[in-house]
């Protein structure tokens, strides 16, 4: 019989600890909390449609994401985009994204465009980001850009992105998205994103039927209580159906729900996972009658407005009727979070009426809101001597979150390297300590 591992949360990192795994010949058993799989990338019936719950690109740099399409013969699914840019600044919808349209910009001085020109080409270039990791973020990007293009470009997107934590975030986490964006262009004047046709349901699917495929078993609705830690070893799984016992556990859950979930955990490290933040989200996704504007991203820097950009999905993935997100990211706990879906939406609706007047009530087809607690970990500089290893000293047990990626930003194609990264080490750990053969039920005490 083949060897079992648990695998917690099938968001892209558990569903990709799984996938590899079951080729490594290790059984995967997948607990997921929610009744579907994708965790960010779980996708939602919007009357009929299948979306996203929030929207999902992909850039020139996310091979991991390539090279697993290519493994599910989803390649062919793939399709790049010659994207659009756009800033709401002084009042009118301006290009933006190119050096044209930084030299064209109204509203900053020549020496506030050269300075924030240069500060994009230099970090789109750079690859070492370690000298940035102490460094905090605002304070470098002031220093680099100067006083009057932080106070348009940059500040509005610390303040309604990253709140009370604005200047908390280390320079290498903003650096990572920089470098990002900026290295994904056809060339210096065109931007090139890409799209799975059918969103990431297509790949979350695919992957959810290989595993299965494979030997897997993924339960949904069953968030995992507890792991239970003998001696020094990972040696069971609760759940409301009953206790299970394995050899290796990878949780890919958000790292607060640890302290919780692995009490049993050394005191020290239980310490370090009490320490992390994270902002929410509460997203609007709206099906409008027609466009708000040509711009796939919307920057928006405007002091009557909390909201950093708009989303216009239908720019890049040419969906119809216009699928448009506005993600507002607010610290966990924060009063705004208790807003009713229905205040989120109206909000959302002014501000589009705002950028484009010739949008009317009628356009408005229809709206939900997701949301996510923890959708992004506070990641400060030195962030990575907060985190425990992704391998802790618990014989069989390894957990992470995208947090251990720093300082690349949460993303999709991340989270399933990563995943793959810890199923090679379980596989290889198995082999060395466990013979074949292991799994007995009992129930719930
Ligand atoms: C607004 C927004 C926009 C984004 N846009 C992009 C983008 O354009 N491109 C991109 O690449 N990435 C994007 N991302 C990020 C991307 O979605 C994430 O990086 C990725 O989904 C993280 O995957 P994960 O598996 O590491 O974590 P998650 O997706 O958070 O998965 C964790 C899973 O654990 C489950 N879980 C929690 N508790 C338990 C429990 N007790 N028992 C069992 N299961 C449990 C959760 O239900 C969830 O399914 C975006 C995210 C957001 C919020």
């Amino acid at each position: 019989m083949a060897r079992k591992a648990a695998v917690i949360g099938a968001g892209p990192m558990g569903m990709a600890a799984a996938y590899q795994l079951a080729l490594d010949g290790v059984t995967p058993v997948l607990f997921e909390a929610d009744d579907r799989v994708g965790g960010m990338t779980a996708s939602f019936d919007f009357d009929g449609l299948t979306l996203d719950r929030f929207y999902h690109f992909h850039c020139v740099d996310d091979k991991p994401f390539f090279a697993l399409l290519e493994e599910l013969g989803l390649a062919s699914r793939f399709i790049w985009c010659n994207t659009k840019m756009g800033y709401w600044f002084g009042g009118r919808l301006q290009p933006w994204g190119d050096p044209v349209a930084l030299l064209r910009f109204r509203g900053l001085s020549l020496v506030a465009k050269f300075r924030y020109g240069l500060h994009a080409f230099i970090n789109t270039k750079r690859n070492d980001w370690r000298p940035l990791d102490k460094l905090e973020a605002s304070a470098w990007l002031k220093r680099w850009v100067g006083r009057e293009a932080w106070e348009v470009l940059w500040r509005p997107l610390f303040e309604f992105k990253l709140g009370r934590y604005a200047d908390k975030f280390s320079a290498a986490w903003i650096w990572s998205r920089i470098h990002r964006i900026g290295r994904s262009r056809y060339n210096l004047f065109r931007e090139k994103l890409g799209y799975v046709e059918g969103g990431c349901f297509t790949v979350t699917e695919k992957l959810r039927a290989e595993i299965e495929r494979l030997g897997g078993d993924i339960r949904l609705s069953s968030p995992v209580r507890k792991v239970t830690i003998e001696n020094n070893r990972v040696a069971a799984i609760e759940t409301a159906d009953g206790v299970e016992r394995f050899d290796a556990v990878v949780s890919t859950v958000p790292l607060p729900f640890i302290p919780e979930m692995m009490p049993d955990l050394p005191e020290d490290i239980l310490e370090k996972y009490r320490g992390l933040e994270n902002l929410s989200v509460a997203c609007v996704v709206m099906k409008l009658r027609r466009a708000v504007s040509e711009y796939f991203w919307l920057n928006i820097s405007d002091p009557d407005v909390d909201l950093p950009g708009l989303v216009e999905y239908t720019n890049l993935n040419p969906l119809k009727p216009h699928i448009l997100f506005a993600p507002y990211y607010l610290p966990m706990g924060h009063e705004h979070l208790n807003e009713t879906d229905a205040s989120f939406f109206d909000k959302t609706r002014a501000v589009i009426r705002r950028i484009n007047p010739e949008i009317t009530d009628d356009d408005f087809i229809g709206w939900r809101v997701q949301r996510y607690t923890y959708a992004q970990p506070v990641e400060t500089p030195r962030f990575p001597e907060s985190l425990p290893p992704t391998r802790l000293p618990v014989a069989g047990l390894w957990v992470a979150d995208t947090s251990h990626y720093y300082p690349w930003d949460r993303g999709a194609s991340e989270s399933i390297e990563l995943g793959r990264t810890l199923a090679r080490e379980v596989a290889g750990f198995l082999a060395e300590t466990v013979a074949p053969a292991t799994g007995n039920s009992e129930p719930a005490p």
